[in-house]
């Protein structure tokens, strides 16, 4: 009826403005395309793109440390340690099938077929690196100076290697000097500023009337942040559009996309397809009995803005809102899985990790064997954890995994041509594996959720 039609365009009215913004980005960018426009005026063009990912980047650090805070102090010890396990448990498995699915896609279609040249595997750099890459994801942990952990993560290990493998130990180079990658630069320290905010928050917590004030402090702090979320998201679609039109309009030719590097895309794309329509939503209907659509559906707005920011920290303000605002979800978990979610679990990064440096291998004409597709799953998981989700940090610490079997770090040039793309939709991929995981350990922490709302006096009849 016609009364039914009008609340459903009422409540999904963001959902269909951003869809419209989409297609209208594209129709716009394919109409201008055939004219050329030159550097200056895309970026002109992109300007108002460019803005709507200022203003999330913006909320981005005050919403991972409020919302962590909160999130932690206002769980019960136990609590929160249930749940944290149950939210590792969740990130490690899908994590290890996104793995496993990409190694299995590459090894099927094998789209590095048809090289001629053989790796010289000489002059290639040492093993001993993937040590010195878990270190470096442990001192991110540890981030000795909170102001710079805001702005800058830390790569001692895989740049001391790196540096002396090229041998230029008395040089100081930075990281993007070494592997000129855009996207590269100012990666937030999320791991770090994530582990701060996890333990103050619970020392807070623990802190009882004393630490009441800081407690309120961040509570107000986090409600604030989400109404500012709540203005922001008005000028989403349009943001939305212009972020989408500029890329296309800046994007060389496709004729680059035949041969290899096509066969290449494709098999990412069908990696990561299976991953997100299968797998995922399989694993949260055994779980929770619940219809997974449905849960999707209201996520809409948020796998969008990762399409169009690819970025999982950018998007994080409106995963927030779609968890709480369409989904439901309770807020003591969303406070407490989504930031953790959206800095260590990203299957996209992970699959596209392992995928690529078998590629890289194929291309080369190198036989993996199977302990080195082994060392490739381990730290393709670890350099998905490393990432942080900004755009393209992913190819960054693919360093960590080539250089763990021995391939050249040099070949990540070859995919550079289309990783905009991809790491778009890998992107929209580790922001489904968050949400459907909030999804999963709200299900499972029930009991606990229940137990803490009587103890607050909030019971429900029949509950406890
Ligand atoms: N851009 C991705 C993200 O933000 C990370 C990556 O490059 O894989 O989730």
């Amino acid at each position: 009826t016609a009364d039914s039609a009008k609340s459903f365009l009422r409540r999904n009215a963001f959902v269909l403005f951003t869809i419209a913004a989409v297609l209208l980005g594209i129709i716009l960018a394919f109409s201008l395309r055939p004219y050329h426009l030159t550097y200056r005026q895309i970026k002109y063009f992109s300007f108002p793109g460019e803005l709507l990912m200022r203003m999330l980047q913006m909320l981005v650090l005050p919403l991972i440390v409020s919302s962590l805070i909160t999130g932690m102090a206002s769980l019960d010890g136990r609590a929160s340690g249930k749940m944290g396990m149950r939210a590792v448990v969740y990130y490690m498995v899908t994590t290890i099938i996104a793995v496993f699915i990409g190694i299995l896609m590459v090894i099927i279609i094998h789209p590095g077929k048809g090289s001629k040249d053989k790796l010289h595997r000489e002059g290639r750099i040492e093993q001993v690196q993937t040590t010195d890459a878990f270190m470096d994801l442990v001192r991110n942990m540890f981030p000795p100076n909170l102001v710079e952990a805001c702005f800058k993560q830390n790569f001692t290990g895989i740049l001391e290697n790196i540096t002396h493998a090229l041998g230029t130990i008395s040089e100081v180079l930075t990281f993007e000097e070494v592997i000129p990658i855009p996207g590269s630069a100012n990666g937030v320290n999320a791991l770090g500023l994530v582990v701060f905010s996890m333990c103050f928050g619970l020392v807070i917590g623990s802190m009882k009337q004393k630490g009441r004030a800081l407690r309120e402090f961040f509570n107000c702090l986090n409600e604030a942040i989400m109404r500012l979320v709540a203005i922001i998201i008005w000028y989403a679609p349009v943001g939305i559009m212009f972020l989408i039109a500029g890329k296309i309009l800046e994007m060389d030719d496709l004729a680059v996309m035949g041969g290899q590097l096509g066969m290449y895309t494709l098999t990412v794309i069908v990696g990561l397809l299976i991953h997100a329509l299968c797998i995922l939503p399989l694993l949260y209907f055994i779980v929770t009995h619940r219809n997974p659509w449905v849960f999707i559906a209201g996520l809409l707005q948020a796998l969008i803005t990762a399409l169009g920011t690819s970025s999982s920290s950018a998007t994080l303000p409106i995963t927030f809102r779609c968890l709480e605002e369409n989904n439901g979800v309770d807020r003591r978990i969303t406070r407490f899985v989504l930031p953790v979610g959206a800095t260590i679990n990203m299957d996209g990064t992970a699959l596209y990790e392992a995928l690529a440096a078998i590629f890289i291998a194929q291309v080369n004409n190198y036989e993996l064997d199977f302990g080195q597709i082994i060392t490739i799953s381990i730290t393709a998981t670890a350099a998905s954890i490393g990432a942080a989700g900004i755009p393209q940090a992913g190819l960054v610490t693919m360093v960590i995994v080539l250089t763990s079997v021995g391939l050249p770090t040099e070949d990540i040039t070859l995919i550079i041509a289309v990783d905009w793309f991809l790491d778009r939709l890998r992107t929209t991929t580790n922001v489904l594996g968050d949400s459907l995981g909030a999804g999963i350990v709200e299900h499972l922490s029930r009991h606990e959720l229940d137990a803490q709302d009587c103890e607050l006096g909030n019971c429900e009849p029949g509950k406890e």
